[in-house]
């Protein structure tokens, strides 16, 4: 059986910190014989910087262009703020998206009942809420020509922003979404403003026409964007999976986020294509928080962002379902029997440290 391969980006912070805790559980996975990982590491971000003066190599941009999938830990710090400006920490990580043509973020807001109460809302609102938002990542407004300030005759100034979409951006994307919920509960709420935006009538048809007729056990229904911010706080268990563009995932990510507590416990995906001869996606799978500087090398990072990141990818990447079920489960229980890291901690008092956390989740399985 050929090697599922994954190539692991630890990058600056507590990037190295969070991945050392991914590499046991993979290590530990690989000997019980439950998967079958061939590993290989890089550098990414500051980390490249010092050591290639570039944000990644054209070596490991390579390695991550062959790999089955990468996971990244985090990129960034203040040691590299005056680095120039095409070796930032961060163009490591936007030249990955773009090589490897992620179109589609996935970011899962989960509710972990024993963490119910860290929410920004009340508990019965967010106790049990699993909902998935997918975000077109490549398109809209944020890359749509003409993009400029331009000063007028009257010395007054004029800065356009353009939103594009073209319906092969939104097939893709839809699709993503529409095979997302197939494989969990079979509803898709598409989000856009079909009300005041060109894109949101075109988002609305394609993603309807789609539905319509390749994925007619999906149950697919429309919201405004900013009706589909208020219902998020409003009952969030209403979602299944939340189909959005660029602009409006940004924001409708961010709120996700808040409704579940720490940054230290929200995993992401991106997704690219199928290859057209294996079917299988290039993909990248990240924590959504960053390198957290201030508390780099402290064994204060929470682990569980980055090990439920990996999660993702043996859900996403190797169809390996029930193991990504157990890990999740395996996260429930320690937090069930109250570890907690400093960010989780109800009055900031953590009962165990980075490595702690990582290895009793291991000691679940
Ligand atoms: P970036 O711009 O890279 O997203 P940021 O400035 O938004 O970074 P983060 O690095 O995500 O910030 O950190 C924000 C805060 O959350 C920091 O105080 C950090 O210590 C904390 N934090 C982030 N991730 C974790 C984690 N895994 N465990 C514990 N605390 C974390
Ligand atoms: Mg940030």
């Amino acid at each position: 059986m050929a090697k599922n391969s994954l190539f692991l980006l630890p990058g600056d912070g507590i990037g190295p910190e969070i991945m050392a805790e991914v590499e046991t559980i993979i290590a530990f996975l690989n000997r019980k014989g439950l998967t079958d990982f061939s590993l290989d590491r890089g550098l990414v971000g500051g980390s490249a910087y010092d050591a290639h003066g570039v944000a990644i190599s054209e070596a490991d941009m390579a390695k991550a262009l062959a790999a089955d999938a990468v996971l990244f830990g985090a990129v960034g710090g203040p040691k590299w703020d005056g680095v120039p400006y095409d070796c930032r920490p961060e163009a490591g990580l936007l030249r990955l998206r773009k090589d490897l043509g992620l179109f589609a973020n996935l970011r899962p807001a989960i509710c972990y009942p024993a963490l119910a109460d860290a929410s920004s809302l009340k508990r019965d609102v967010v106790e049990g809420l699993d909902i998935l938002i997918v975000r077109e990542l490549t398109g809209g407004v944020y890359f749509g020509e003409p993009k400029e300030i331009v000063t007028l005759e009257n010395g007054e100034k004029r800065a356009v922003d353009t939103q594009v979409y073209t319906t092969h951006e939104i097939e893709r994307i839809a699709r993503v979404a529409f095979d997302l919920a197939k494989a969990r509960n079979g509803r898709v709420s598409s989000a856009e403003k079909r009300n005041v935006m060109k894109s949101g009538v075109l988002w609305n048809q394609v993603v309807t026409k789609i539905g319509r007729e390749e994925y007619a056990d999906v149950k697919l229904d429309h919201i405004l964007a900013d009706n589909c911010a208020m219902q998020l706080v409003r009952y969030p268990k209403q979602f299944d999976v939340i189909l959005t563009d660029n602009l409006f995932g940004d924001v409708l990510s961010d709120i996700g986020a808040m409704l579940t507590g720490s940054l230290g416990m929200l995993p992401s995906a991106s997704l690219g294509a199928p290859d057209a001869a294996t079917g299988k996606r290039k993909a990248l799978y990240e924590p959504v928080h960053g390198s957290a500087p201030d508390i780099a090398g402290t064994g204060a990072a929470n682990p569980i962002a980055m090990i439920a990141s990996f999660g993702m990818a043996l859900r996403y990447s190797f169809g390996l379902i029930d193991l990504a079920g157990k890990l999740d489960e395996a996260i429930a229980r320690v937090l069930g029997k109250g570890l907690r890291t400093k960010d989780i901690a109800q009055k900031g008092e953590a009962t165990v440290d980075t490595r702690a956390m990582g290895a009793a989740i291991l000691a679940e399985f």
